[in-house]
């Protein structure tokens, strides 16, 4: 189902335009058919548990044929498209497919990423931080704006750190920035198969993610023959950045 289009700034090249409705994930990496509501974001950080465990349905009409946001013009989603956008999905299929014939409860999985484009991953997942937040999102951090434009540098500041973990089972988070406590300032996006941290100006390490900041000094020209990978499957049944407690640890609590 098309969405049409809007005129707008785009949120890549910064031009006003014709804008895209922009599939965030990717379309291709099962976020064709996804059908959802969308919630007033106060309301639903205030009554968390109501929405979660089912004790109050959206008000909101359900929305369908993919989730996403008029974030790119077309000239913008064509170059994300041809650059990055199968390495994700590459990535997504070989995820969901590892977590589904696994029986569920098993909390981690190593595996080969070898045949991955790296540094093209870590350039989609950056696009997709940009799609999802607003224009002052890049304007404070102008830096990832050029580590998508330029789809051959691997140059991100170390104030940029990236984390990642295995999901499918919860909600989505939908990447917009955060302001935390205990983290800093932090932007996390999840969509099945996959969960992202984007950390900015932690010098700490987040410890219960995989920390992927180095997918930025993949050489496709030096490829490894191996390369692990350990990631952790978390539950997100709330909308909290990095809040993985279980069904059962949040209806235990009060
Ligand atoms: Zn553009």
């Amino acid at each position: 189902m098309s969405k049409g289009t809007k005129s707008g700034k785009c949120k890549l090249c910064l031009e006003t335009k014709e804008l895209n409705f922009e599939h965030i994930p990717p379309r291709s990496a099962f976020n064709k058919d996804t059908k959802y509501y969308v919630i007033d974001q106060t309301e639903y950080y205030q009554k968390a548990k109501e929405y979660t465990f089912g004790n109050i349905k959206p008000k909101s009409r359900k929305e369908q044929g993919g989730m996403g946001e008029f974030s790119f013009c077309f000239d913008c989603n064509g170059f994300l498209g041809s650059n990055y956008v199968r390495t994700y999905k590459k990535f997504a299929q070989i995820a969901m497919s590892i977590i589904q014939s696994n029986d569920k409860n098993i909390k981690a999985f190593q595996f080969d990423i070898s045949d991955i484009n790296l540094l093209k991953f870590l350039k989609q997942i950056t696009a997709i931080f940009i799609a999802s937040n607003h224009h002052t999102f890049t304007e404070s951090y102008p830096e990832l704006l050029e580590f998508v434009r330029n789809k051959n540098t691997s140059e991100l500041s170390e104030r940029f750190r990236f984390y990642m973990y295995l999901n499918n089972e919860g909600k989505n988070r939908n990447g917009q920035i955060h302001f935390t406590n205990l983290y800093g300032t932090v932007c996390e996006f999840t969509f099945r198969p996959f969960g992202f941290v984007l950390s900015i100006d932690n010098p700490k390490r987040i410890m219960e993610l995989s920390e992927i900041t180095n997918f930025k000094h993949y050489d496709k020209a030096n490829k490894l023959d191996k390369l692990p990978i350990v990631l952790n499957k978390y539950p997100t049944y709330y909308p909290f950045p990095l809040d993985y407690r279980t069904e059962i640890e949040l209806n235990s609590s009060t």
